[in-house]
């Protein structure tokens, strides 16, 4: 066995000096250039295929603490792969260039992290999506704001008071136009008229070529395109104009719609391609960002099969910094407690996956659940919010993607107007004042839909329905 390994270990040796070779001894600027290369084809091949759950070019690896630059460099040489980048919030975890096949290159990963002692795990960048389903553009009521049973699109009439009790809760407090939501989505349209007054901007960068704030990002003004690499997280899709629509467009401002908060900020954390497919190596880089500025809460959207443990310990560190990940269950209509769902179904305390009902307190037909590891439901059928092709473009969404983001509003009203609370505290809060609804009895942890009212500790009034 071990004589098998070292001729392994030769082979490889000899092989890689000619792989390698052309990105050896390259100046900074050329280094550049062979990642922006690398990720033009992941793009290409991701963008060509939906049905990928693994990235094909790259992988993760996570080296052991006592792992020195030294013990990297060789391993990475043996491997025949190079880093692309690394994470603040995860030491020792490299997100890599693989120039074998997948499961070659993470099979080669193992053995010498064996050999060499010198790896935790290898596994592949996953490949998931953002989870809505568009419908025709129209104008028409908010039901999951305030449902009085109306019509939805000129039919499909609702069942009074299957809402949230938003304007409840606004009467007491509308927002807190400090207080920061990361959407980790496809981006988002600043200047929708809706949206261009809630836009979050970094206080420590000016449009000037130059990394102001000393964070590795140049001139990111308001937000970062994590999948892209680049400073221009906006939107080329639609699902994050809407996602954040719905947590924070402008209320009382003779346009459009309200979001739950009438005023926050929106930070737009682009984690996607412009077919909405998420890479867990983006997600990771927007947490860390998340952390570095100081941003507590944000809304996940998206979702995928297969555990991932540097996604869980993203979150996990995450957790320590004291922030809050709201994250859609999914639009699979299964049961997350049997096949589960990331990051979703991570059994963190500082993750609150969302499961979607429709105007008459029905569970959505599309939407998961889950006795333990979904926490609550939220409106996600015939969701009007903003979308990405005009400044004043608005359009239906169904989906998981939908509901999470009334969640996420609702905690950001919490947390926004006590700024003091812990990421527990408003967890609690939420969870502790759902509404329970028949549909979601034994379907999720709290059997009830999130409730704004509640959530804010205001009591009812005549006409509202129970709490
Ligand atoms: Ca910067
Ligand atoms: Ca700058």
């Amino acid at each position: 066995m071990k004589h098998t390994l070292c001729r392994f270990i030769l082979a490889v040796l000899t092989a890689a000096p000619a792989a390698l070779g052309q990105h050896s001894g390259l100046a900074p600027a050329a280094e550049r250039d062979w990642r922006a290369d690398w990720r033009r084809e992941r793009n290409r091949l991701v963008d060509a295929d939906p049905s990928l759950t693994r990235d094909p070019t790259s992988i993760l690896i996570q080296f052991r603490p006592h792992a020195d630059d030294a013990d990297i460099e060789l391993l990475l040489m043996l491997a025949r792969a190079e880093t692309i980048e690394t994470f603040p919030i995860l030491p020792g975890l490299h997100h890599v260039m693989i120039h074998d096949q997948l499961d070659e290159a993470l099979a080669t990963v193992a053995l010498l992290g064996d050999a060499l002692g010198t790896v935790e795990y290898a596994e592949p960048d996953r490949i998931s999506s953002a989870l809505a389903t568009p419908d025709d553009p129209s104008m028409e009521q908010l039901w999951g704001l305030h449902n009085t049973g109306q019509l939805i699109a000129g039919s499909d009439p609702g069942t009074a008071n299957a809402d949230i009790d938003a304007p409840r809760a606004w009467d007491t407090f509308k927002g807190n136009p400090e207080f920061t939501i990361a959407i980790f989505d496809t981006g988002l349209r600043r200047t929708h008229e809706d949206l261009a007054a809630n836009i979050w901007t970094n206080p420590g960068e000016v449009p000037d070529g130059i990394d102001n704030d000393g964070n590795g990002r140049i001139d990111d003004l308001w937000g970062w395109d994590f999948y892209n690499n680049d400073n221009d997280p906006s939107d080329d899709h639609n699902h994050g104009t809407h996602v954040a629509g719905t947590i924070g467009a402008r209320g009382n401002n003779g346009r459009g719609i309200a979001g739950v908060n009438w005023y926050c900020r929106l930070a737009s954390l682009k984690i996607s391609s412009a077919s909405a497919s998420v890479s867990d190596s983006a997600v990771i880089q927007a947490l860390s960002y998340c952390i570095q500025k100081d941003i507590r809460i944000s809304n996940h959207s998206w979702g995928g099969r297969g555990y991932s443990q540097s996604l869980y310990n993203a979150c996990n560190a995450a957790r320590a910094a004291g922030h809050l990940i709201i994250a859609s269950a999914g639009n699979n209509s299964t049961d997350n407690d049997v096949i589960p769902f990331y990051p979703a179904s991570f059994n963190l305390d500082n993750i609150i996956s969302v499961a979607a009902i429709d105007n008459d307190n029905a569970k959505a037909s599309f939407s998961n659940w889950g006795a333990v590891s979904v926490d609550i439901a939220a409106p996600g059928v015939m969701v009007l919010s903003g979308t990405r092709y005009h400044d004043a473009a608005y359009a239906y969404f169904h989906g998981t993607s939908m509901a999470a983001p009334h969640v996420t509003g609702v905690a950001a009203l919490v947390w926004g107007r006590s700024p003091a609370l812990t990421y527990l505290q408003v967890r609690e809060a939420l969870l502790s004042s759902a509404k329970p609804i028949p549909s979601m009895a034994g379907r999720c942890v709290t059997g009830g839909c999130v409730n704004a009212r509640n959530a804010l500790h205001i009591r009812p009034a005549p006409g509202d329905g129970p709490r």
